[in-house]
């Protein structure tokens, strides 16, 4: 009887054991499931949020790394800007120095992707600006209403970038960050542009146009890209296929009036 009570107890035991071990896995999974079907652009966040200072970040590192391995956005705070590049993600403070993201940091807003070459160029000719820049992937790659991944690995004979310095609640609109920018220039540098073109159309997600953020080869400089010329570079092109966005989960963004301009 004692020995039947006590196998039971054991087997109840196992079976307790087993629903909490998938318990745990079902939590583990829920946890980091973030999509990643192939040119799926993932917005963390949107661009209107950010313009009306919802900085509160409430996606991890570690998290949108599921989502993609390309990209750009910022932290927590806004405490800087972000260069996601071959799986790395890069933190581009507002003193200068450039860091590899913890994965526990969180960000208020991104736009990632798992990037494929689908158009690659060699650059004809050396640019002098950066409009000259935009005008000449407009030219390459013409906007077909579906946003795009661009990838430049050149030559620089010139950048100049900024960041932006974290903020402290209540957090100003974007503009008034903006206006706190530090920006850095830089002669003969070999760096890679990261960034996106979206369509007008998709303003209530991102904004539009070409959004690029610059980073070295070496890793020691990165910012928002605001000025460049470019010598050599190639160029790589991922047109996207699908959007998906995640809202912020935030009481803030639940409470945001997006009636009225920020
Ligand atoms: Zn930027």
């Amino acid at each position: 009887m004692l020995k039947l009570a006590r196998r039971l107890s054991i087997r109840s035991a196992s079976r307790r054991f087993l629903i909490l071990l998938s318990a745990a896995l079902v939590t583990l999974v829920g946890c980091t499931a973030l999509p990643r079907p192939a040119n799926e652009v993932t917005q963390i966040s949107t661009y209107p949020a950010l313009e009306r200072g919802l900085y509160d970040g409430d996606v991890t590192y570690a998290q949108l790394a599921q989502a993609g391995n390309f990209g750009i956005g910022t932290f927590d705070g806004m405490d800087g800007e972000m260069i996601a590049l071959d799986g790395k993600f890069y933190q581009a403070r507002f003193d200068g120095s450039v860091i590899v993201a913890d994965k526990g940091l969180e960000t208020p807003f991104a736009t990632v992707t798992f990037f494929t070459t689908e158009q690659r160029f060699e650059l004809a000719e050396p640019l002098a600006s950066y409009d000259l820049l935009k005008a000449y992937l407009a030219k390459i790659a013409p906007p077909t209403n579906r946003p795009y991944a661009i990838r430049l690995k050149g030559t620089f004979p010139y950048v100049r970038i900024r960041s932006i310095p974290q903020q402290s609640k209540p957090f100003p609109p974007l503009a008034d960050v903006v206006a706190q920018q530090a920006t850095w220039e830089q002669k003969d540098i070999r760096g890679t542009l990261v960034g996106y073109w979206f369509p007008q159309y998709l303003s209530a997600l991102n904004a539009p146009g070409y959004h690029l953020h610059f980073i070295s080869d070496d890793r020691q400089v990165a910012g928002h890209l605001l000025e460049c010329s470019l010598d050599s570079g190639t160029i790589d092109i991922d047109y996207q296929d699908r959007v998906t966005v995640r809202f912020p989960q935030t009481a803030a963004f639940g409470a945001a009036d997006f009636s009225t301009k920020p």
